[in-house]
């Protein structure tokens, strides 16, 4: 497919990338209700050419194109060290090995993102099924879903495809 349009951007990759400012809502309960708080993130924007280029065809299927890697086969399921976990794409801190826990379902999961802000979820209706689908705030990468059956205090599961993740040891 011709890449059109992207020339000006063509000499970045990796991570980085072209930085949009962007405004999010984020959704805040308060003893009042619900309430709406505007936040700003610096977007990582960058045309389908480009991630495609940029990862690899795992990679590529899985975090941009939702897709999910087989169970038991990713890098990071079984994966013990100590350090974060980064989005593949972005480089954004997204979980802490401190927060990974044995769930047995062949999929990295961890109770808590690494930072409230840098993990967003949204509804997943595909496959027939209700889910949580679980994305990097700053690059829209799908990262996995999440469930509620987790370990206490959290009680979250969230399920996340090590071809999603970049893992730095620390
Ligand atoms: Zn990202």
């Amino acid at each position: 497919m011709e890449n059109k349009g992207v020339d000006l951007y063509r000499s970045r990759r990796g991570y980085g990338g072209v930085e949009a400012e962007g405004v999010t809502g984020r959704r805040r309960l308060g003893p009042a209700g619900v309430s709406w708080e505007k936040s700003t993130v610096n977007k990582i924007v960058k045309t389908d050419a480009e991630w495609r280029e940029a990862l690899t065809p795992e990679q590529y299927a899985v975090a941009r194109q939702q897709g999910t890697e087989r169970a038991f086969t990713g890098a990071y399921w079984n994966h013990h060290g100590t350090g974060v976990y980064r989005c593949v794409c972005c480089g954004s801190p997204l979980f802490r090995s401190q927060d990974k826990f044995e769930s047995g379902t062949g999929w990295p999961s961890f109770a808590t993102p690494a930072a409230e802000e840098s993990v967003e979820t949204s509804r997943d209706t595909s496959h027939s099924m209700e889910r949580v689908e679980a994305h990097c705030r700053k690059c829209d990468a799908h990262l996995g879903h999440v469930f509620e059956d987790g370990p206490a205090p959290t009680g979250l599961r969230y399920c996340i495809n090590s071809a999603s993740l970049r893992f730095e040891e620390e």
